[in-house]
This record gives C-alpha cells, structure tokens and sequence, in this order.
C-alpha cells in the first residue's frame, strides 16, 4: 500500500434478498453506496447484471473511474472457493451452481476482484472495523434465516482446504433431527434459527396450543415469523416465551461445541434473531457455560457486532485489500 495515496477499494454484499456496494478507504470509512434488490429468482445471469450495475452506481457520486479502484471485494451467500472464486451453490441464489463470479467482475470491471462467504467478511469487517479490533481468536455467529459464520484464529481468517469452512449452522447438534435444507439432517440452524423458533411455533399452533401467536399474525400461519412471536413473548404470551428459550436452548449447545472446538476470546452474536437480545440469550449462555469446558467458557466474551448492515461490505473491501496486498508481497 502506498503511503502518501489513498487507497480506494469496492466492497459487494450480494444477498439473497439484496446487493449493498460500497466504495470504503482503507481506514474503513464508506464514502459512498448503492442498495438495490437482489433478481435472485431471475437466476444468475441476471443477479450478476445487477452486481455490475450497482458496482458502476456506486462510483457515480464520487466522480471516480473503475480504473482507480486498488480492487473489488463480493462477499457471497452459501458456498464458495475464494481461490478459484467460485460460488459452488447458495440455499439463498436459486440456480446458482459453480459461478465463476469472480472472474466474470474481472472481465466485466478490469479490477483485480476476490470472491469471499458473506459471512466470513462479516466477520472481517468486524474484526478490522468492528467490536473485534485487535482479537486474535473470534468466532462470528449471524443468526437469522439461517446461520452463518466466520472463523478467525491468530488474527487470520480460516477457510479450509476448499474455502467452505465456518459454516458453523450446519454442525450437527441432533442427529436424528429435522430435516436442513443443505440436505443433512439436525443442523444447529435447522434447531437455532429464526425459521427454526417460527416453524416451532406453527408446529404447536397445528397441535392446538393455547397461544396469542396465531393472532398477531393475522390468523395465518403462514405470516407467524420470529419478530412476531418475539412482540408475543415481550407482552407475556407462555408459548412464545418458551419457544424463545428452546431456541435459546439449541443456541447454547452450538455454543459450548464452538468454546470446545476453538476456544476463542470473543464470539460475535449478529443477525435479525439476535435481535430478540436476553430471552434468547440467556438461556444461550446457561447452556453453553453448562456444557463447554470451564476454563475456555470463562476466557470467552459475548459481543454484539458493531458495523450492523455495514460488516459485509466493509469486510468485502477489507478482504479485497488484504488480498492485493498479499499478492504484492
Ligand atoms: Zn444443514
């Protein structure tokens, strides 16, 4: 990195949902973004167009050229290999299957671009910018839909051998369990998720449980989410607040398997489920201080992240800038 100019780097967080780009210095700061709504049932080829466009849009108010970009960082739902900057496949991007997204950004843009799991730049952009400056052992947890993760051991993101590690949501906390959609059974997402808490309460509901849930949503099953049983559990409702804790229960457990496995300083709870805050988190901690080894479970801190919305994009660009400049080296 040079020492006199700034550095200007893109950072992309494609989602399911939507595409946040945002141009970042190297200090972090966001100088400008574009948002835009993920074509993800339009298939790849479409969401790919929109990736470009948001990229070109982000420029636009700075008055900078593509050219001028040090390099693109996109951070990716579901699996992929950040050496070969693949996606192989996202339960979140229907028809995505071995997308060279990458080097489709590289062609399309001219800039050295690298490809990371969404999760996985969260968690960097926690740990350069975030509630994690200067930790050298942290796990990332995102708890929403789904959970994701993102591994850091001695200030290093760990991806494996292929790039897939850190999907922690699909450890196996219950081998007989329900059925995940990545195919396996009993996953800690399939257990501790917000679809989780809300296909728990349906399930009670349909069993005939004596519940406020059902109203708040309108009567239809189909609209009982995580936020509506979490407004049903904040005004008293026994069911909701039950439900609250069992997930909080499975929560827990993925915990105490996490201290035991990496024994890191500080885990970061994110996501929307989080937002559910203590009847969650509580019996989350109860249950991992329960099972996970004494001496790593009282060297362990819980953080809520900083960067909220923010962590992807600014881990993307601090990926992209880590990678370039390992390739300097
Ligand atoms: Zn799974």
């Amino acid at each position: 990195m040079s020492a006199n100019k700034q550095e200007i780097y893109l950072g992309i967080d494609l989602g399911g949902s939507k595409i946040l780009t945002a141009v970042v210095d190297d200090r972090g700061e966001i100088l400008s973004r574009d948002y835009r709504v993920t074509p993800a049932n339009d298939g790849p080829d479409a969401v790919v167009r929109e990736v470009l466009k948001s990229a070109t849009s982000a420029l636009v108010p700075l008055g900078i050229a593509m050219q001028e970009l040090a390099a693109i960082g996109i951070g990716a739902p579901g699996t992929s290999n950040p050496g070969r900057g693949v996606v192989f496949t996202s339960p979140n991007l229907p028809e995505w299957h071995n997308v060279p997204l990458r080097d489709i950004v590289v062609r399309e843009t001219g800039r050295k671009s690298y490809l990371i799991n969404d999760a996985n730049a969260a968690a960097l952009g926690e740990l350069y910018f975030g509630v994690a400056r200067g930790v050298r052992h942290m796990i990332y947890v995102t708890i929403s839909t789904g959970i994701g993760g993102g591994i850091i051991i001695d200030g290093q993101l760990y991806t494996g051998s292929v790039g897939t590690a850190g999907e922690i949501g699909h450890m196996t906390i219950d081998a007989n369990g329900p059925r995940c959609r990545c195919g396996n059974t009993g996953c800690w997402e399939v257990l501790a998720s917000g679809t989780a808490l809300a296909d728990r309460a349906r399930q009670q509901i349909r069993g005939g449980a004596k519940t406020s849930i059902l109203d708040d949503a309108g009567g239809d099953l189909e609209k009982v989410t995580a936020p509506v049983i979490q407004a049903a559990a904040e005004r008293g409702d026994p069911l909701a607040r039950e439900l609250i804790a069992k997930t909080g229960y499975y929560l827990g457990v993925g915990l105490a398997n996490l201290i035991n496995i990496f024994n890191p300083e500080l885990i970061v709870i994110g996501g929307g489920l989080s937002n559910i805050g203590e009847a969650l988190l509580s019996p989350a901690f109860q249950v991992a201080g329960e099972r996970a080894f004494k001496e790593a479970y009282q060297a362990v801190r819980f953080a809520l992240p900083e960067l909220g919305a923010d962590s992807g994009v600014l881990g993307a660009a601090a990926f992209a800038r880590q990678s370039v400049s390992g390739e300097d080296q």
